[in-house]
């Protein structure tokens, strides 16, 4: 089956009760048994619901992968995945990360003992030489949150290969339209379904899709045992917004060629980053492993600070200025103020995001209202 079908009829199929063709919304906590563990293999819904197994039986299928679990939302997924770790552990994280993974991994694990190593991962011989006895886990972000760069996830599962390590993908901008971590090597991939799997900016949700069964039974373990998970109701909204990923990542694709084109040839702009463009670092490695480059753009204007930075995001109309990225409508956001306030200004800067650089995520309106809007914001 072909991304496009799969998105509609992967690891689905109709509800055996009725032959609804959508899975009903499941909206209970438990199910009736005939005799102590006489069930039709639902016992309690923090382990199994139907519509929430509907949704990560299509996670599965779309990202190649074997099996899906769906979280309350995707630090609820991260979270999980560090919890296959112990006190002591290490792990080599990418440094330009969103400022929620980085918050949870300094201020709640490293109080658990597992240390992280936050590096940019342009080099595979630079990841390895952070590799001791304690490493267990590498976790890429690909492309990072907001700069743009991209990460080769076939060299990262190299390094993972040889040291007997997990390498986990956050898969969140690029989407299995784009990219498919396991297909290159990863063992996890992760996603903030908040963001482009349910694409209407209506719900808060998590997912890990791994191909290998040990894997997957501690992860549900995990997921059952701390208990993250999202309801009935955000699984079905999620399952409907992945039925049209493929038409929406299309135009998305489209939109964002559109306005990075136009940003960077407009005179005020000062620098533009989107991994489309043939003078991106990693342009040759963003085509090798994605089909196509999504709609999230940062962009700094010149002479640009805090404050203008703010002015002209503030003008937009179009735009929302919000967090959050990956739905139908266009958003704006300043990620030292917003998203990546969590991260100390030294840190931030280190990795480009500074106080004039602004992100979009553009979504799928017309590119001409767009691009207009963009136009009266940057004056
Ligand atoms: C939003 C986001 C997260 C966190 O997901 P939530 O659903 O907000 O918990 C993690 N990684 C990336 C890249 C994100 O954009």
């Amino acid at each position: 089956m072909k991304f496009n079908t799969k998105t509609i009829h992967g690891g689905q199929e109709h509800d055996p009760a009725y032959g609804a063709v959508m899975p009903p919304i499941y909206q209970t906590s438990t199910y009736a048994q005939t005799t102590p563990g006489g069930h039709k293999g639902f016992e309690y819904s923090r382990t199994h619901n139907p519509t929430r197994k509907a949704l990560e039986n299509s996670l599965a299928s779309i990202e190649n992968g074997k099996f899906g679990l769906a979280f309350a939302s995707g630090l609820a997924a991260i979270d999980a995945v560090i919890k296959l770790l112990k006190p002591g552990d290490e792990v080599i994280s990418t440094n330009d990360l969103y400022g929620g993974t980085y918050r949870l991994f300094t201020k709640i694990f490293e109080d658990f003992g597992i240390k992280f190593h936050f590096i940019g991962m342009e080099n595979e011989d630079k990841v390895a030489s952070y590799v001791n006895d304690n490493t267990k886990l590498i976790w890429v972000e690909t492309p990072t949150n907001p700069m743009m760069n991209i990460i080769d996830i076939k060299a990262m599962a190299e390094v993972s290969k040889k040291h007997n390590l997990l390498l986990a993908v956050d898969n969140t901008f690029a989407t299995p339209y784009l990219q498919r971590p396991l297909d290159l090597g990863a063992d996890i991939v992760m996603h903030s379904a908040t963001k482009y799997i349910g694409g209407h900016s209506d719900l808060v949700m998590g997912a890990l899709i791994v191909k290998d069964e040990k894997i997957a039974e501690k992860l549900y373990f995990i997921q059952n045992a701390s208990g993250a998970v999202c309801g009935p109701q955000d699984s079905f909204l999620a399952l409907r917004g992945i039925k049209t990923l493929h038409i929406r990542m299309q135009r998305h694709c489209e939109n964002g060629e559109a306005i990075a084109k136009y940003l960077k040839q407009h005179p005020k702009i000062e620098k533009v980053y989107w991994p489309g463009f043939e003078d991106h670092p990693n342009h040759n490695i963003a085509k090798d492993q994605m089909d196509g480059f999504g709609g999230m753009i940062s962009f700094v204007t010149k002479g640009s600070d805090y404050e203008k930075a703010i002015k002209i995001v503030e003008n937009l109309k179009i735009f929302t200025l919000a967090e959050s990225l990956g739905g139908v409508e266009s958003l704006a956001g300043h990620p030292a103020s917003m998203t990546h306030a969590s991260i100390p200004k030294e840190e931030r800067e280190k990795t480009g995001v500074v106080d004039a650089l602004i992100r979009l995520s553009v979504g799928i309106e017309d590119v001409d209202d767009l691009i207009a809007d963009l136009e009266q914001a940057i004056g």
